[in-house]
């Protein structure tokens, strides 16, 4: 049984409530930062920590803390990136929703380390549950002096508010959200300026996911170097795992990074294997920004090595991708699944989330929508293939955030490995439209 640092209590009665959480041990860690460590002693612990961003991009949490610009009299802030759009992916969601004083927790925590004095959780528009759930558990906290003026007697100061989202993918993206948390369109801004240096309000600004927040917590109470023991290699702690699609058992999954992705597949304690007797046929693993990989190739990496859950293991897709690890978002797909009929869903999907700032993402996801529109409903031509791959191409790397390139990814990887299930589209012609006949176009 892996260990267990954020859902431990998921499961007790009543743990959305402040004195339940509390009983088990909730705010320890806001006692113990603010009354026995230095900011900078937090932010020391998360580097020890070794914790990657658990939002997708992987990227060091402490190490993105310490480039925090500190200048005098100037207001800084941390926002917390709840708006978890991210197809496949519903961590957050189910954090947020069971267990909400483990983020507020987490915020206090993370605040007090990075001296803001105001922060703020945008959370995804569409989870209004959610808001009110977080609202209600920042009033608890607030009454019980963990939140406002002088919390604890500390005399450090912190407000928390809870921001509804724009309603629009792309107010996930850090920039763009603070746009939005502005009061203006999501827009992706250019980086840099990072936000560390330039964010909210154009003061320095943290822009950290849920859950890389909520593992502040258990970081703090027992230590960076004993959270590092939890984990393998550079992939430190436990990471909570969304698993959808054709899965005997799909859910939320905390586990410990470094789990070989056949016993998250198959493993009694995990996804319990393929439903309905069926195959494995392929796998996203983290969500749809990243490459769809075929079975053999999730399961063994090139070099037959049994593939695990982690962000190096999950890193050789191919593609100018880090880690394929991404959000957490695990897709399984049968072997009665249409390869082309997904990831033409994927593409009509960032074709209607893109904001059109760059020509490359605005009118190249459009073409790969149409053309794999065209492919899946038997019109497609022999050389759709390569058109979609010299498109894909066009947009990554060229455009001014990183939905580009997860829109590219998808469509790119499908063809390189699935490509026979494209010629057959073309060749079936027949075929795919009758089988089409009456499902929705959109
Ligand atoms: P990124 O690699 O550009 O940045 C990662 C983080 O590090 C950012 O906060 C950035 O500000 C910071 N950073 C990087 N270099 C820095 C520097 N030199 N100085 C200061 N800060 C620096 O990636 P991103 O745009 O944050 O995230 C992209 C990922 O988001 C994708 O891989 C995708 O998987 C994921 N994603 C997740 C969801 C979701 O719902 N969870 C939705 C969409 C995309
Ligand atoms: Fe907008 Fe797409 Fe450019 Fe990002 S890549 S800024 S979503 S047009």
């Amino acid at each position: 049984m892996g260990r267990k640092l954020l859902l431990e209590h998921i499961n007790v009665p009543g743990i959305n409530t402040f004195d339940v959480y509390r009983s088990k041990g909730g705010y320890a860690s806001v006692e113990k930062a603010l009354k026995t460590l230095t900011p900078d002693e937090v932010v020391e612990e998360v580097k020890k920590s070794g914790l990657r961003g658990r939002g997708g991009a992987g990227f060091p949490t402490g190490m993105k803390w310490s480039f925090l610009a500190k200048p005098e009299g100037v207001a800084r802030y941390l926002v917390c990136n709840a708006d978890e759009s991210e197809p496949g992916t519903f961590k957050d969601r189910y954090l947020m929703t069971h267990i909400p004083h483990l983020l507020i927790e987490g915020m206090i925590v993370a605040s007090y380390a990075l001296g803001a004095k105001t922060s703020y959780i945008y959370v995804r528009g569409e989870m209004m549950p959610q808001i009110r759930i977080l609202e209600k558990a920042i009033a608890e906290a607030k009454a019980k002096g963990f939140l406002g003026t002088n919390i604890l007697g500390t005399g450090y100061d912190l407000e928390l508010y809870v921001q509804p989202g724009g309603g629009a993918y792309i107010c996930g993206e850090e920039t763009a959200l603070l746009e939005s948390l502005e009061g203006k369109r999501g827009n992706p801004r250019i980086k840099p300026p990072f936000p560390a240096i330039a964010g909210l309000y154009g003061c320095p600004t943290v822009v950290n996911n849920v859950e890389s927040i909520a593992a502040v917590v258990p970081i703090v109470n027992e230590g960076g170097e004993e959270y590092a023991k939890v984990g393998i290699g550079r992939s430190t702690g436990t990471k909570l795992i969304s698993a959808g699609g054709n899965l005997k058992r799909p859910g939320v999954y905390e586990i410990e990074l470094g789990v070989p992705v056949e016993e998250f597949i198959y493993g009694d304690e995990y996804c319990q294997g393929i439903a309905n007797g069926k195959r494995l046929k392929a796998v996203v693993a983290g969500g749809s920004s990243v490459p769809i990989l075929p079975a053999n190739l999730i399961l063994k990496t090139i070099n037959n090595e049994s593939r695990l859950m982690s962000y190096e293991s999950l890193a050789d897709g191919g593609f100018a991708t880090g880690t394929m690890m991404g959000s957490g978002g695990f897709i399984a797909y049968d072997e009665d699944q249409c390869i082309v009929r997904n990831t033409w869903n994927f593409a009509r999907f960032y074709h209607h989330e893109s904001c059109g700032q760059c020509s490359p993402c605005r009118e190249g996801t459009g073409w790969m929508e149409k053309v794999l529109h065209r492919l899946e409903y038997g019109h497609g031509k022999m050389i759709d293939m390569d058109l979609l791959v010299d498109v894909s191409k066009k947009i990554e790397g060229n455009t001014i955030c990183p939905l580009g390139d997860a829109a590219a990814w998808p469509v790119a990887s499908a063809i390189r490995h699935f490509r026979n299930e494209f010629e057959w589209h073309v060749t079936n012609a027949h075929e795919v439209t009758t089988r089409n006949y009456g499902l929705a176009h959109y």
